[in-house]
Formats: structure tokens, C-alpha cells, sequence
């Protein structure tokens, strides 16, 4: 089954994509997937790392038997990356495969995605993680194969199936719960800003949608955590997978990424930082971002959420600075390279209401964590 697609590129009319076709949420949710998978093909093509294959196989076996599915998988190293795109393709043409089924992470489902929107097939993701979004989204991260950032690839279609199944991200280390509960965070912080004075109606509700989900992360992580696989870590799942795709596909160009996501890029360049996970990243990054409205605009209400945030990341573990990132040595050279790239001038650093100077953003990733009324701090 090709997957039909058709994005409309005229001034008049915009094709929004707003949600998966199905999601299927629950704990066991993969057992009982079979029907829905096989409906969308019988050739399949799992991609993912090697800890979520191993994961996933025992798991789709008894469904392939009963649906009569004809599997096969391929990993997506090293990267969410041309190389492995231009592999992954050649599998799929070997395989003949009708399907392609991403398991894992971020990275993993990106490429999953946009391989399948390449040989224009439907796609299924199965996140093993909360770490990010990328279940949702029609959006891929492209990186080098050394994991730097390089550009992102909007795609024709979403999934067509999400299954969220809080049995394997319960497998998960908690730090990448964590770090979702970051990337999630960034979504208020991001399109409160990318959407402007905007006044159309879905813009709106999409902003609005940003803060509360803040509100929900704020209000709920901490307990979420304590709790592993309990009703109010499921709610925190589902903040952290699919909520940030609510918003992204409402708002489309109006609610895209700022300074957090810039300033995560431009780290990405950086060796060091490879064991970062991406909300770790953008969590600082969201704290600089503040920084710099503080810094360049005087405002004070960036000052003040920055001190409700580095609170909040203090009570969960999220960082809150270099240091916290592990980046004690990083050299000035180094954090002047990280500025260049997020302040270069397709970044979308530049969505802020106000031009930012590399310099002055090197001075905002040294600060994030002084105080509010420092005299100091404001002249930094
Ligand atoms: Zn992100």
C-alpha cells in the first residue's frame, strides 16, 4: 500500500498535520496491536537501535505469527543520518518491504519516518522511551554521523499508527523521562515567542495548549517520578510524547522552535555534549534563552520564570548550567563555536523579538543560573 500524499503548496490553502492516524495507548498496548499493524502492511521493516530491537522482537514475534507479517529489521547507526537513510533504503527495497515500524528513540524515529516518507510507505512509531516527541511528529532531525546537528526534514504525513505502550517506556533509564519533561517544557517558552502577536484561532489554541501542558509538567513530574509506571507517571508520558505533538501540528509555522532549540544545536557541535540526551540540551537551552530576554530586553518576567524553572529542574534533575552539563571544561573557543552556530542566519534563534550577537549569547550560557535583583548578574 503506497501511502497517498498530497501537501498543498499554494498561498490560499495549508495542509496542517496535526496527529497520528490511530494512537493506541495503554499498558501491554503492543499485544494487542496486531490487527491495526497488519492492516497497514504485511512486509514490515523494523528500524531502531539495538537495545529497542531486542526489545521489540519477542514482543511483535507472536503478533507476525498470528497476522501473518513477514519481518525484518535494520538498525539505524550510526545516526539519524544521510548515510544511514541511503542504507536503510536499500533494506527496504531487498526486504520489499510495504511498512516501515520505528522503535526507540528520538533518533530512531526520525529516521524510521523519513525513510518510509521517502519510499512513500505507511508508517508506524513505537517509542521506547519519553525522552521526545519524535513519535508524533511529521518532522525529522538529520544529523552527521558524528551527531551533529545538521537540518530538519518537514514531512508529507504523520504516522499513521503511534503505539504508546507504558509497559517499555517503563524500561527506560528515568533520565529520559526527564529530559522529555525538558524538550516538552521548551514548547511554552518557544511558541509564546515563535507565535508573536498571532490572532488566528488555531495559533492561539495551540499556544495556550503550551502553557498548560507547562502547567501540567510543573505541577505533576515530581510526583510522576517518584512513581514509576503509576497513574500520574502515565499522565507525565503523555505529556512528554504526545502533547508536544498536539501543539506543533496546530500551530504549524506559528509554534515552531526559538533559542532553546537553536542554542541545543549549536551544542550538538560540540564532541562533549554526544551524551547529553536532546531535553537535557534544550532545558538549558531554555534557561539561556530567558537569559537573554533578561540581558537584552530587561525583562523581567523572563527573569522570574527563569527562577521558578531553575527551582523546578533542581527538584527533578534537569541542568541548569555548563556545569551541570558536564561542559566544567569547556573552553571559550568552544562555547564561541556553539554561539556562531545557533546565531547563524537560518537559525531560528532569530524567531526572538530582538537580533542576538553571538557575544551576548556566549554571555547568556555563562549565566544561567544568577540570581534575579544581582546588579551584577544584569551587567553580565
Ligand atoms: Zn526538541
Amino acid at each position: 500500500m503506497k501511502q497517498q500524499t498530497k501537501v498543498s503548496t499554494s498561498s490560499q490553502v495549508t495542509t496542517l498535520q496535526v496527529s497520528p492516524g490511530q494512537i493506541m495507548r495503554g499498558k501491554g498496548a503492543i499485544t494487542e496491536a496486531g490487527a491495526n499493524i497488519a492492516q497497514l502492511g504485511k512486509r514490515p521493516l523494523i528500524i531502531g537501535g539495538d537495545r529497542a530491537l531486542k526489545l521489540i522482537q519477542p514482543l511483535l514475534a507472536p503478533l507476525c505469527q498470528e497476522h501473518d507479517l513477514t519481518i525484518t529489521s535494520a538498525s539505524h547507526y550510526p545516526d539519524s543520518c544521510e548515510k544511514s537513510q541511503q542504507t536503510l533504503q536499500a533494506v527496504v527495497s531487498d526486504h520489499q518491504a510495504d511498512l516501515i515500524i520505528g522503535v526507540g528513540g528520538g533518533k530512531a524515529l526520525d529516521m524510521a519516518k523519513l525513510v518510509a516518507s521517502q519510499c512513500q510507505l505507511p508508517m508506524v512509531t513505537i517509542p521506547t522511551s519519553g525522552a521526545t516527541c519524535a513519535a508524533w511528529t511529521a518532522l525529522s532531525n538529520l544529523y552527521t554521523e558524528a551527531g551533529a546537528f545538521l537540518y530538519d526534514v518537514p514531512l508529507p504525513y504523520p504516522p499513521n499508527l503511534l503505539i504508546l505502550d507504558y509497559d517499555l517506556i517503563e524500561t527506560a533509564p528515568k533520565r529520559t523521562l526527564i529530559a522529555g519533561i525538558g524538550d516538552a517544557l521548551a514548547k511554552w517558552y518557544e511558541a509564546s515567542v515563535s507565535s508573536g502577536h498571532a490572532t488566528a484561532s488555531l495559533t492561539i489554541a495551540a499556544v495556550q495548549q503550551a502553557r498548560v501542558l507547562r502547567d501540567i509538567l510543573l505541577q505533576k513530574s515530581a510526583t510522576a517520578l517518584e512513581n514509576p509506571g503509576g497513574a500520574v507517571w502515565q499522565e507525565i508520558v503523555d505529556a512528554t510524547v504526545l502533547l508536544p505533538g498536539v501543539i506543533g501540528g496546530l500551530g504549524g509555522a506559528n509554534c515552531r522552535t526559538v533559542a532553546a532549540h537553536a542554542i541545543h544545536n549549536g551544542l550538538t557541535h560540540i564532541e562533549a555534549t554526544h551524551n547529553i540526551l536532546h531535553g537535557e540540551k534544550v532545558a538549558y537551552g531554555i534557561l539561556v534563552q530567558l537569559r537573554l530576554e533578561e540581558m537584552v530586553e530587561n525583562n523581567q518576567l523572563a527573569a522570574t520564570a527563569r527562577q521558578q524553572l531553575l527551582e523546578f529542574y533542581s527538584e527533578i534533575g534537569l541542568p541548569k548550567s555548563l556545569e551541570d552539563l558536564g561542559l566544567e571544561n569547556v573552553t571559550l573557543t568552544q562555547l564561541q563555536q556553539v554561539a556562531e552556530i545557533a546565531c547563524a542566519p537560518n537559525s531560528d534563534i532569530h524567531r526572538l523579538p530582538f537580533t542576538v550577537e553571538p557575544t551576548e549569547l556566549v554571555a547568556a550560557m555563562v549565566s544561567t543560573t544568577v540570581t534575579v535583583n544581582s546588579k551584577a548578574a544584569a551587567k553580565v
